[in-house]
């Protein structure tokens, strides 16, 4: 078991209290780290340290040109570490280690990306009609508490910490409880790519005692959020005390809809793709499956059939397509949602623990069927590898269908007709529409979502925005007196 510190102004350092929590493997059920438990007070350090850097450290000197030549030395550094970090990831969230590589590869593309962007951010001039020069600067919004969730540890750390630093910004990151490792074995390269100490901390600890004081905190400018709903209402209430800037990516209960004239092998295969990868625990996952009525029957076999041979394994086994889920929390929750199916729908697969492999927090692949859309497996969001299958008549159906949600993250349409699909595209009340796919996401296209799924866009330039203020300065040009008095 490794013992973790937590990086606070360039150093490695245990809480105040000196406390530690443990991190667990989920596909043993074994402590494999522990990590220091920070609280209130650990904030406060980690807020000064880079409220210090931001306001007069050499930070608050760089150029464009070294925030991007530092991105990239970072993504290099990830690019070299992958097989390590990909692994540890794995060992950490469960994730199958196939998986975790393609994260690896998003993470240093993402730091590329943004180091690129960071030359690219431009100012306007106004044209008013005075005698006068008026611009608009962009400038970096300040101190950015950034909170993420354990689904995608390092990629998330990657999606907050990469515009933030790209604008200029100082970063407070916390990673959720359950993952906070790779992030910390990134946090030894900052040095070496040149991040001056209190660019970015990064303190462990729970969501209650150290994300509540980082979003409370007054010389905290912007709070970045990923995670669920209902900690996401309470944190746009705790900001609103001190007027920060928010962006929240919350949970979805995303529809992928299928129209008969799919593809039908494409179809099945999207169906569970959307649903089943990474164990489900997306945010973006197609856990709504609308079906077109003329095909839902051979629709659903097919599907059950492919559900019932995708191999579930140890995450480091190269051939494991779904591994544990996170936390014995999680594995209660989820189980907690398939209980509550069985009450509701027909169970087509899965709905149990799976045999082998013996320990980890293993859920088989389900499948419900006939699932009405005011069902709680329909509604809420269950964050597991739990698919609700819901039979529609026509199109107007399929759009009431997939639009009667308090979300609004992403959905999915498939067909061949290019009328209806796009028809359909312009109906859909989500941030994010695949045609003929689902889930592929792209650092150069905007990610967020509609309705209770958030607000703010992550990626590409709309991501950069989110870490920029706007300053007006106007310049009068006319050297007589205003004459007004
Ligand atoms: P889950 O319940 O699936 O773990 P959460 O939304 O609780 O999802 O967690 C996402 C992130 O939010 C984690 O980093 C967690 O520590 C943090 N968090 C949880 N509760 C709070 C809170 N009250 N204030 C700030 N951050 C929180
Ligand atoms: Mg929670």
């Amino acid at each position: 078991m490794k013992s973790y510190r937590m990086y606070i102004n360039g150093e490695w350092v245990e809480s105040c209290r000196g406390t530690y929590f443990p991190v667990h493997d989920p596909s043993t059920e074994e402590i494999i780290a522990e990590v220091p438990d920070a609280n209130a007070q650990d904030v406060d350090r980690a807020v000064a340290a880079a409220r210090a850097a931001f306001d007069s450290g050499p930070w608050s000197q760089s150029t464009a040109q070294d925030r991007g030549r530092l991105l990239f030395r970072l993504a290099q550094k990830v690019r070299d570490e992958t097989p390590r970090l990909a692994e540890l990831e794995s060992r950490n969230c469960g994730k199958p280690i196939v998986e975790s590589e393609y994260d690896m590869a998003d993470v240093a593309t993402c730091f590329e990306y943004y180091g690129g962007l960071a030359t690219k951010v431009l100012g306007h001039v106004n044209p008013v009609p005075a005698n006068a020069l008026s611009l608009s600067l962009r400038e970096p919004v300040g101190v950015a508490g950034q909170i993420i969730p354990w689904n995608y540890p390092l990629l998330m750390a990657a999606w907050k910490l990469a515009p933030a630093l790209a604008a200029g910004c100082a970063c407070v990151l916390k990673p959720a409880e359950q993952t906070p490792l790779t992030a910390l074995e990134m946090a030894q390269w900052f040095e070496e790519v040149g991040l001056p100490p209190g660019v970015v901390n990064i303190i462990t600890g729970f969501g209650e005692t150290a994300g509540a004081p980082l979003v409370q905190h007054p010389q905290v400018n912007k709070i970045a959020f990923t995670g669920s709903a209902a900690v996401g209402k309470q944190i746009v209430k705790m900001a609103a005390d001190t007027v920060k800037r928010v962006t929240l990516e919350l949970g979805g209960k995303s529809p992928n809809i299928f129209f008969a004239d799919a593809d039908f092998e494409a179809a099945i295969d999207g169906a569970l793709f959307g649903v089943f990868i990474n164990q489900g625990e997306v945010c973006s996952a197609g856990s709504r499956i609308l079906v077109e009525r003329t095909i839902y029957s051979r629709f659903l076999e097919a599907m059950t059939e492919k559900a019932g041979r995708i191999k579930l394994g140890p995450p480091l086994e190269r051939e494991t397509k779904m591994g544990p889920l996170v936390s014995k929390e999680q594995y209660e929750r989820v189980n907690s949602y398939v209980e509550i199916g069985k009450k509701e729908a027909k169970l087509a697969i899965g709905g149990s623990r799976p045999a082998s492999p013996a320990r980890g927090y293993y859920v088989a692949p389900t499948i419900f069927y006939d699932v009405d859309n005011s069902a709680r497996i329909a509604r809420e969001e269950i964050f597991g590898p739990v698919a609700a299958v819901i039979p529609f008549n026509n199109e107007t159906e399929a759009i009431r269908l997939a639009n009667d949600t308090p979300y609004g993250l992403a959905a999915a349409v498939w067909s061949r007709d290019i009328f209806k699909v796009f028809r359909v595209v312009k109906a859909l009340r989500a941030g994010v529409v695949w045609v003929n796919h689902m889930q592929p996401t792209y650092v150069e296209a905007p990610w967020g979502g509609y309705k209770q799924s958030g607000f703010g866009r992550e990626l590409g330039p709309w991501g950069i925005e989110e870490y920029l203020e706007t300053k007006q300065v106007h310049i009068n040009l006319d050297e007589q007196p205003i004459g007004w008095y």
